[in-house]
């Protein structure tokens, strides 16, 4: 690792330790965002480490922007909406947008002022992306949304919302587009989100109509390997506690880490934690050089979501009762392993794509 990236490190969990678990426990508990935290670290150029400097970016990549996720989530203070907003929403808007959407958007979302959050999953169409069915439909310039996105997270934070809609139909099913209905100032927390013909106009479309499959594709890499940085830091989160306790806790003459019965699963999830995230440097590093990043990106996923999962399981194991008690503050770090096995890709899917495009087999789905 070079200098650079260990300074990084450091600087990034020195702010994060300043806010620390407690903050994060009693945040997720009152189901308030972890604004203070979005802000310091925007204001330290790490929101937006990945972002063109041009645009008040840090002017990095995905390799950065992983070790990001990985040190505040090591700090105890996992922040989702990097996956959506820094990961996703800045690549797509990068890449693809208009001059006018880039200058719109990216100095917000560089300096952590701006969310932009990232609207797919549909009831009805889950992780078959191309069974959507939200569509926009041209009317003169502008287009006209009607659909409904669920589980779709930070909308009450985000000032706009980059929407995948179906503009038409090709061989492979629906074309997608990109669209940010933007100004989107809600009231209340909202994670469904029903479009009723909202009229969006021609500035609204990001990149080109009807190529949003491939566009998005393009964005799910950052997604996953940022989701991956996640898991494999909540991960050490979890194992330094559970060790720190080991050493500590005596019930018996001895501590309980003596026992191979309680040592030996830390010892594992964090082989498989490291593990994870020797696989991420690769995924980053494959991405940032404009190489395909695919299998990698999805491997780094699956292996540090199980490595997150392993860990906190085995965190909440060494501390007995206290591991559910909300003083030792474990369970908020459970909820989110659990889901990093779901989102942003389920473990079956990626099973899939590992046993078709690096083992060849028939397609299963
Ligand atoms: C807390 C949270 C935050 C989220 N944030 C966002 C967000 O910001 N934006 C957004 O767009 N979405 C978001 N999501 C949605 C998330 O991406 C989806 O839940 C996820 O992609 C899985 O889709 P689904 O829930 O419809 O599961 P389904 O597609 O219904 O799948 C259910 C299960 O079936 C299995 N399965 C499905 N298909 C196959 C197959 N072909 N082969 C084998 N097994 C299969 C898998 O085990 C899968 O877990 C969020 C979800 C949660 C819970």
């Amino acid at each position: 690792m070079s200098t650079e990236h260990r300074a990084l490190r450091a600087a990034v969990a020195a702010i994060a330790k300043d806010f620390g678990p407690r903050y994060y426990a009693e945040r997720a508990a009152e189901r308030r965002p972890c604004a203070e935290l979005w802000q310091a670290l925007g204001d330290a150029g790490f929101i937006g480490v990945n972002i063109p400097e041009a645009y008040g970016g840090g002017g990095g990549g995905l390799t950065e922007l992983a070790l990001v996720c990985e040190e505040i989530a090591a700090a105890g203070t996992p922040l989702l909406l990097l996956l959506v907003s820094a990961a996703i929403s800045a690549k797509m808007i990068s890449e693809f947008g208009t001059d006018e959407q880039r200058k719109t958007w990216l100095p917000g979302l560089a300096s952590g002022t701006s969310k932009v959050v990232f609207a797919i999953t549909e009831p009805d169409a889950g992780s078959n992306t191309l069974r959507i069915s939200t569509t926009a439909v041209r009317d003169g310039e502008d287009w006209v949304l009607t659909g409904t996105k669920y589980y779709i997270s930070g909308v009450d934070e985000a000032e706009a919302l980059l929407v995948v809609a179906r503009t038409g139909q090709d061989e492979r099913g629906a074309r997608l587009s990109l669209f940010i209905p933007v100004d989107l100032l809600l009231p209340e927390r909202q994670f469904t989100l029903h479009f009723d013909g909202v009229r969006v106009g021609p500035g609204a479309l990001v990149g080109e109509e009807g190529e949003g499959f491939t566009q998005v594709f393009h964005g799910l890499n950052p997604e996953r390997i940022t989701g991956a940085a996640l898991g494999v830091g909540i991960a050490r989160y979890a194992l330094t506690a559970a060790a720190r306790y080991a050493r500590e806790r005596k019930v018996w003459s001895e501590p309980i880490g003596t026992h191979q019965g309680v040592s030996h699963p830390l010892a594992k999830a964090k082989i498989e934690t490291e593990l994870a995230a020797l696989m991420i440097r690769q995924a980053a590093w494959q991405h940032d050089h404009g190489l395909p990043a695919g299998e990698s990106s999805n491997m780094a996923k699956y292996a540090a979501a199980e490595a997150a999962i392993a860990a906190v399981d085995a965190a909440i194991q060494v501390h007995g009762g206290n591991g559910l008690a909300s003083e030792y503050g474990l369970i908020p770090y459970w909820g989110l392993a659990r889901l990093l096995r779901i989102a942003p890709v389920n473990r079956e899917m990626i099973l899939n794509f590992v046993a078709q495009h690096s083992l060849g087999l028939p397609r299963s789905y």
